[in-house]
């Protein structure tokens, strides 16, 4: 997030000096005022958005989609215009809802998020030292998943950009025929919209009654002997749990680190949307799998 000083005042003078030349121009048509009012609303908006950073942007996205349906709707009372005013409230309300459902799943304040990330500290910037990441193998992963009792996997963003959802069906439908327990645990915003992964799954006939969200797995991920976290990276960073100092803290996450065995599919060590090392990659019980996401679970499906 870009951290002005004194940013509530900027934003509360622009808003204050905004309303005050918005009535000037309405009593007094002049161009220049017009002029001046949108260049005042530009430099708000902008400066509104450049202060939101880490988790929270997914739901100034949305809000963005939410103000450009009130601002049609707007226009639709100008312009006596019922269809603009119906289809700009309906925009702007799901908009709306949407923000709220993110902001809820994310642990945040609707209002702080919509006022410039009120509150936000800006990551600092030291790269904090978390030790060694190992890798493991597909040969071995698959050994690993044969030999386990239950296996819950995690999918992210990175499964919708390898596009793995079908072989990673294979893979849950093949360990379920040897008798392997298989789950799906899905968090609120895994991927870039909420529903991400249910429709990956879903397109890929993988059964709903395995398909749990986070609250209804994470009791049971103590219990489980493999999670596989398949192209998912903010929704299992233990920071968020155990770090108040994360830009991410406080966001709800699945708690795959308290299974006993932890496998990451991803092709390098970066961080992921909230822009956050995770220390995940480097506790003991964590291996890495480094590749593309269908490349790899193709590779465990071969190897069995
Ligand atoms: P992230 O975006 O945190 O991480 C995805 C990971 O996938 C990356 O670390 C990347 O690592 C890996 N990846 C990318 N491509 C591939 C590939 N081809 N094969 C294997 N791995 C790959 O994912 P999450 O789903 O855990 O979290 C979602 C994030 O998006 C959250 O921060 C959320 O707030 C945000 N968000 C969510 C929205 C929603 O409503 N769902 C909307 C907008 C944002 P590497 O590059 O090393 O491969």
């Amino acid at each position: 997030p870009l951290m002005l000083p004194g940013k509530n005042v900027i934003n509360l003078g622009a808003l204050a000096a905004f309303i005050a030349l918005t009535v000037w121009y309405v009593n007094d048509s002049q161009l220049w005022l017009l002029i001046v009012v949108t260049i005042l609303a530009l430099g708000l908006g902008w400066h509104l958005v450049a202060s939101i950073g880490g988790g929270d942007m997914p739901v100034v996205v949305s809000m963005l989609n939410s103000y450009s349906g009130w601002a049609a709707a707007a226009a639709g009372f100008l312009l006596n215009n019922d269809l603009l005013i119906i289809t700009g409230a309906l925009v702007g309300s799901s908009g709306a809802y949407l923000s709220y459902i993110m902001c809820k799943a994310m642990n945040r304040s609707f209002i702080s998020v919509i006022a410039g990330g009120f509150g936000i500290a800006a990551p600092a910037a030291a790269d904090a030292e978390y030790g060694e990441h190992r890798e493991i193998t597909a040969q071995a992963t698959a050994e690993m998943l044969a030999n386990a009792s239950s296996v819950v996997i995690t999918p992210g963003y990175g499964m919708a950009v390898a596009q793995a959802q079908y072989p990673v069906a294979e893979l849950a439908h093949q360990l379920r025929e040897k008798g392997v327990n298989v789950r799906f645990g899905i968090h609120p915003v895994a991927g870039r919209l909420p529903g991400h992964m249910n429709v990956l799954l879903a397109e890929a006939k993988v059964p709903y009654d395995i398909v749990l969200e986070m609250d209804e797995i994470n009791d049971d991920l103590g219990d489980t002997s493999v999670v596989l976290v398949i192209g998912a990276n903010d929704t299992v960073n233990p920071s968020a749990a155990e770090d108040p100092g994360s830009p991410i803290a406080g966001m709800p996450v699945l708690r795959v680190w308290e299974a006993e065995n932890v496998i990451v599919f991803k092709r390098s060590m970066a961080a992921g949307y909230a822009g956050v090392q995770n220390p995940l990659f480097y506790r003991d019980n964590s291996q890495m799998l480094f590749g593309d996401a269908k490349t790899r679970v193709e590779d465990i499906l071969k190897a069995f």
